[in-house]
């Protein structure tokens, strides 16, 4: 079921999903499960997996250093899949422009088809690590709205062969990011904002919001994208505070601002169980004000250890 469709059925009930990222490669599906096990108590309709884009590793060879470029972590549609037939839930795979060429973007659109899969979240991807910003792959796609055009073009039968195909086409219920904070690459919020509005223009369904602690932001978002003529759901996107280090990580990452009340408590503890529990409890009153405003789903960003996000559902669902 696409994540509008859900949406209109809970009848304004606050949802419960989250956002997982694939095992590295070698490593067992089984961690994934681990993580999602405890969640599914909470019945999200819905489950995000990421999609990481390659990178360059250097392998040693008799004290050369060998450059190879490689993708760490597994791609989303496989564990998409994997997921929905062991849960019977429904399952979104991150599709990103960095790194993909729009030949192999329609493969792997072609594939979530047939594979039953009918949300996508479309997404530019970041600058890879050794590069300042980023660089579009060659036969690829320069921004998310060029994507989510790719994608409605394929709902419309539409392929990059220039057949048009009627029978059995696709019809993906498509997501993108917003940022309550400003994409740190845009020049202004208003800018942002009006980029936002392309996405939507271009057949964007929902949005889902990059991670913010204070709930003002969000609301002053919501808001300023509405004047803008953004009608579609924006779901708000939680990550509670897990490890002290995310003071300075998570601003410096994700260029956000941290509420001073937090900020204060996480500098008083002593061990990173400690802030855990001060991220956790931050957490739980973030999401009881942002259910209390009506907000359509609460989206969780779980990083690979849920325990956080069970303790916080616990109270707030
Ligand atoms: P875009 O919407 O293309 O915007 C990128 C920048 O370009 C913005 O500054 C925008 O204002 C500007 N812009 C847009 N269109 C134009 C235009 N036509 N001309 C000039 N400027 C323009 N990253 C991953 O690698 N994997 C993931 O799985 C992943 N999941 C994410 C999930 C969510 C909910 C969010 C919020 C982010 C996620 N990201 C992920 C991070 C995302 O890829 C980065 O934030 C990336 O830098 C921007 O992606 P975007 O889709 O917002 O890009």
């Amino acid at each position: 079921m696409k994540v509008t469709e859900h949406i209109k059925e809970a009848k304004g009930k606050t949802l419960f999903s989250f956002e997982l990222i694939p095992p590295q490669k070698g490593r067992s599906i089984q961690e994934l499960y681990d993580n999602i096990d405890p969640l599914m108590e909470f019945k999200p309709p819905f489950i995000d997996v990421t999609t990481s884009r390659e990178e360059y590793i250097y392998i040693d060879r008799d004290g050369l250093l060998d450059k190879k470029l490689t993708r760490m972590r597994p791609g989303s549609v496989g564990i998409c899949a994997s997921i929905t037939h062991k849960y019977d839930v429904d399952t979104i795979p991150h599709v990103l422009c960095g790194g993909f060429t729009k030949e192999e973007t329609e493969y792997l659109l072609v594939d979530c088809h047939y594979l039953g899969i009918e949300n996508v979240m479309a997404l530019r991807g970041d600058a890879m690590k050794e590069e300042k910003y980023f660089k579009p792959t060659n036969g690829g796609h320069c921004y998310a709205s060029d994507l989510v055009e790719q994608i409605v073009n394929m709902n419309n039968g539409q392929f990059l062969h220039e057949v048009v195909e009627t029978d059995n086409k696709s019809d993906f219920c498509i997501g993108v990011a917003g940022y309550p904070e400003k994409h740190m690459e845009a020049p202004s919020m208003d800018a942002d904002i009006r980029r936002l509005k392309q996405k939507v223009d271009a057949g964007a369904d929902y949005v889902v919001t990059q991670m913010f602690f204070d709930n003002k932001r969000y609301f002053n978002f919501v808001e300023n994208a509405r004047k803008a003529g953004v009608t579609v759901p924006i779901i708000p996107g939680i990550k509670p505070l897990a490890v002290k280090r995310h003071l300075q990580l998570l601003p410096q990452v994700f260029k956000l601002d941290m509420p001073d009340a937090l900020v204060k408590e996480v500098e008083k503890c002593k061990t990173n169980t400690d802030a855990r529990q001060v991220g956790v409890e931050f957490a739980i009153e973030q999401s009881k004000e942002l259910m209390a405003a009506g907000v359509p789903v609460l989206h969780y960003y779980s990083m690979g250890k849920s325990s956080n996000i069970q303790a916080i559902a616990k109270e707030v669902f």
